[in-house]
């Protein structure tokens, strides 16, 4: 099933269908977007980082959030922010200590995303925190899919109708399954809390007035523009 959620008379609503006209917002209020770094092999490789042994982790501020069809603002700081469309994990109770084979009770479902980042700034401050904070750096949705079956689903990325990534959740280096036990491990996860899985390879640019649109096989496509 998908659950959307949207504006009606200024209030939020949710639902499996949206009425026509309707305002699509972000699907989740996380208290905290847990990311992986370099979970494709061939995305580490682009930029010139080893595979890791372990899962790469690294947070985005829930402020960071934005609506399916709301605007990417570049900041001024950053003269390279890129594109990173990522299948996410959306946590449907609280989670601590969740064992591989049982991580599925602890998921509501799946989203897109983007994973935008200040590439530049990234590399530059060493820790992600600025290069992957800023507002509007968080796009989801456009809705949660409830039920679906992740291990080899296409995650593509266009921007302006140009397909700039391409890759499938079956090349992830740590599966789901092992990250929501290994991130668990570390600290608990609430309903709502967001993972972002890693992107595939052919992260690029983003610049003024383009359309990026991430699409999950099975979830649907989310589009934003950028500023
Ligand atoms: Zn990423």
């Amino acid at each position: 099933m998908k659950l959307y959620r949207y504006l009606h008379d200024g209030r939020v609503l949710e639902s499996s269908e949206v009425p026509a006209g309707a305002k699509l917002v972000a699907p989740v209020t996380p208290t905290k977007i847990v990311c992986v770094g370099r979970n494709y092999a061939e995305h580490a490789k682009e930029l010139g980082n080893e595979a890791p042994s372990e899962p790469l982790l690294f947070l985005k501020p829930p402020s960071a959030i934005l609506d399916p069809d709301g605007t990417i603002v570049r900041p001024p700081v950053s003269q390279s922010v890129q594109h990173e469309g990522e299948l996410a994990i959306v946590v449907g109770k609280e989670a601590k200590n969740v064992k591989a084979d049982n991580w599925r009770n602890y998921v509501l479902g799946f989203a897109c995303a983007n994973d935008v980042t200040a590439r530049d700034l990234q590399k530059k401050d060493v820790q992600f925190t600025r290069g992957k904070g800023f507002d509007t750096f968080c796009p989801i949705g456009p809705c949660i899919e409830t039920e679906l079956d992740v291990s080899s689903l296409r995650v593509q990325v266009r921007v302006n109708g140009e397909t700039r990534q391409n890759g499938s959740t079956s090349q992830m280096i740590f599966s789901c399954a092992f990250l929501v036990e290994y991130i668990s491990a570390i600290m608990t996860l609430m309903p709502g809390d967001v993972i972002l899985t890693g992107t595939p390879s052919g992260v690029g640019p983003l610049n003024a007035g383009d359309t990026v649109e991430v699409e999950v096989e099975g979830i649907g496509v989310l589009r934003n523009v950028v500023a």
